[in-house]
């Protein structure tokens, strides 16, 4: 796989080249650069340039979260086969063995790690035999819908039945992965896009609400990937890490409109409870987040992977947690291992990043534990939320939910 200094230079996208205020900017020498890369202003490739801050301002260090938490979104488990983005098989490959997580959970006083990614059919057995079983109370697993069956004529009856049948094997939640929306096809892998509000959904959504099953849903991404993938963007180097993350330019519906089409579900079954993921899925934008908590009673959100986005407008996060305080719930999107995306793999670090959000008034502090800020190149700032919101948002938000006591 090509490295994204590769990429960059194949571009030629030595900043000072192509952006006048990044010329500016990036040709300043400081007392630590190469005197080589000095003497050439305008020759420092951006995938080179690793500022460090001259700041001096106040570190805390909070290794262990004020109260037992439950992280309402991790990924211990994966399909073991996927196509075009759609996870085909029940069988799952485990990220992280229990005791190597738990060791990590209980330094970091997380209480409860819940597996989204739990797969269907004997996958699910087999991932909640593993782990909520062997550890009560440590574990929750969310099962999946089994997209491979979409073409099979009864497939919205057979959906809801699996539904109710990976309830009474132990599933805690239905996860719904952006699959539905960007990925999924008239003919599973290919045809025309499945829209999230398609009806061949509703008795799965019914279902869910019936059996108190809230639904974790990931609908659309940053709105950066939507966008070109150029010179103005903020996540340029995010998307050139991934470019298959980009939406842009290719026949993918806008953010807009996969957040309408999700709405209208919210609308259409006021019975299910849905956790939107990532803030909402547009974190970017806390008006819009709010204006929908505010639409839909049964709208509940977390905070996984967007303590970037939450911690560079800490006011306006300071305020939605104000007053949402009993519908945010403490996720992280960890993944044992996966070190390609520093801003969710599952360690001490990631863990404490969170709590110091919450807890301090920290200031100018890195997101995630990476080189280079992953998702962009900001930093962020402490909202240092009071007991009565902390306890809320870490544990008892998601207790209510899931209808289980931290
Ligand atoms: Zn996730």
């Amino acid at each position: 796989m090509i490295n994204r200094r590769q990429w960059l230079r194949g571009l030629g996208l030595a900043l000072g080249a192509t952006a006048h205020t990044g010329t500016q900017a990036f040709a300043t020498p400081t007392p630590q650069t190469n005197p080589q890369e000095s003497s050439s202003p305008g020759r420092l490739a951006l995938a080179d340039y690793e500022p460090k801050s001259m700041l001096q301002v106040r570190e805390t260090r909070v290794e262990r979260a004020r109260f037992p938490a439950l992280d309402i979104h991790t990924h211990i488990s994966l399909s073991v086969k996927s196509e075009n983005g759609i996870e085909l098989a029940p069988e799952r490959k485990y990220l992280g063995q229990p005791a190597e997580l738990l060791a990590v959970l209980d330094r970091k006083n997380v209480r409860t790690m819940v597996n989204l990614t739990g797969g269907f059919d004997n996958g699910l057995v087999e991932a909640v035999t593993k782990y909520d079983k062997a550890f009560p109370g440590r574990f929750f697993t969310f099962t999946e819908p089994s997209y491979s069956k979409f073409l099979e004529p009864n497939y919205p009856r057979l959906q809801a039945e699996a539904i109710g049948q990976a309830h009474r094997g132990g599933a805690k939640g239905l996860k719904i992965l952006k699959t539905l929306g960007l990925y999924l096809r008239e003919n599973i892998t290919s045809g025309k896009l499945v829209k999230i509000d398609d009806p061949r959904f509703d008795p799965m959504w019914d279902t869910c609400g019936q059996l108190n099953m809230p639904v974790a849903i990931h609908v659309s991404d940053p709105i950066a990937f939507f966008t070109p993938t150029d010179r103005f963007n903020e996540r340029y180097e995010e998307l050139n890490n991934h470019p298959d993350w980009s939406f842009y330019d290719h026949e993918f519906p806008s953010n807009a409109e996969l957040l309408e089409a999700r709405n209208r579900v919210f609308a259409r079954h006021p019975k299910t409870q849905f956790i939107v993921l990532h803030v909402g899925n547009f974190s970017e934008n806390l008006a819009n987040v709010s204006d929908n908590l505010d639409r839909f009673p049964n709208m509940t959100v977390d905070t996984a992977a967007r303590v970037g986005e939450l911690g560079r407008q800490p006011r306006t996060s300071r305020r939605f947690f104000d007053r949402y305080q009993d519908r945010i719930l403490f996720g992280t999107d960890a993944t044992p291992h996966g070190d390609e995306f520093p801003q969710q793999v599952f360690n001490d670090k990631l863990y404490e990043i969170y709590f110091r959000f919450f807890e301090t008034d920290d200031e100018y502090f890195d997101y995630a534990p990476a080189k280079v800020p992953p998702q962009g190149r900001w930093r962020i700032y402490g909202i240092d939320l009071p007991e009565s919101i902390l306890h809320k948002v870490y544990s008892q938000n998601a207790a209510r939910l899931l209808q289980v006591t931290i």
